[in-house]
């Protein structure tokens, strides 16, 4: 049975999600679904805010799926501090929290696995080969589990976002995908899980990543439109920064993730970097009013 902790309904087994799902729907609830691994805080709860504006009753999974892990990643130290999520998923006002075993969700039988298009191989897909297969195979099992009307995600993870609207039309799921704007530190860093694994002196370091990203947010707003001189206007500040590694920084179409010239509205600047052994990803969408 589904247990109850103040007006937080867990599950651990899909039957009991989909039991409580059905209860909800009975009652004549619209449902949102905000999926994540967890380590919650002020981005994942932003999310539950844009849920809960857009429906009845919200639902949130925690679940640090393997699959989207290379072998010489982080899964195995990933955090997972539970009872702080219970906490802060029940004070943000989640009515379902799925907390699945990896067991639950991938028994030995299992071996189908959902695959992305041309823009799951480009950026993180290239630096993280198998990546988005993961995380798309994840995202199709919860959907179909959850059966929400609408699913949440962060543009904190763009190329994610562009691949879950393109696996909702693709595959024809039948729900909405709404993605919330980057909720950041004052300082500009961007909210992140990872950002726990960062000590002082690289949590300071990080701020390159976010102040390489407005540089060519303003060059835009300012009325540059040739990709080079975007991609010079921030990428400089991030190769000259100390500690700090740089991946990629690049302005892509944010639809399709290539790099075009000219650039145009409603692109995006992408980066990724490792500060100490911590690898941070950010974007930004350039606008010429300058609002991200
Ligand atoms: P994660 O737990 O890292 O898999 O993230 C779960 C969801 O939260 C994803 O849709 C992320 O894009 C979103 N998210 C993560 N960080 C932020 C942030 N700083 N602001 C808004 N959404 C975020």
């Amino acid at each position: 049975m589904p247990s109850t902790a103040t007006s937080l309904v867990r599950a651990s087994t899909i039957a009991d999600a989909r039991a409580e799902v059905r209860r909800l729907r009975d009652g004549g609830a619209t449902i949102a679904f905000v999926p994540t691994m967890g380590a919650l805080h002020a981005g994942h709860t932003s999310l539950v805010t844009v849920a809960r504006s857009l429906s009845d009753a919200i639902v949130m999974s925690i679940f640090v799926n393997p699959l989207q892990f290379g072998p010489s990643e982080d899964f195995s130290r990933y955090p997972r501090p539970i009872s702080d999520d219970d906490r802060i998923a029940d004070e943000a006002g989640v009515d379902l929290l799925f907390r699945p075993s990896i067991g639950e969700m991938y028994p030995d039988s299992s071996t189908v696995r959902v695959t992305g298009g041309s823009v799951a191989g480009k950026w993180e897909g290239a630096a993280r080969p198998g990546h988005f297969d993961g995380v798309l195979t994840v995202v199709a099992k919860l959907f179909n589990i959850i059966q929400p009307d609408v699913a949440v995600f962060g543009q904190k993870d763009l190329q994610q976002a562009c691949l879950v609207k393109a696996l909702v039309r693709d595959l024809d799921f039948r729900l909405a995908i709404e993605v919330a704007p980057t909720i950041r530190e004052q300082d500009g860093v961007a909210l992140s899980s990872r950002n726990r694994y960062l000590d002082p002196d690289e949590r300071t370091r990080a701020r390159v990543l976010s102040r390489a990203l407005n540089a060519t947010k303003a060059a835009f707003a300012a009325g540059e439109r040739r990709l080079g001189a975007l991609e010079q206007a921030g990428n400089p500040i991030l190769r000259q920064a100390r500690g700090v590694e740089c991946d990629y920084f690049a302005v892509v179409n944010a639809v399709n993730f290539e790099r075009e010239d000219p650039v145009a509205e409603g692109f995006a600047a992408i980066v990724a970097a490792r500060v100490g052994s911590t690898r941070l990803i950010d974007n930004v969408i350039l606008r010429s009013d300058d609002r991200d």
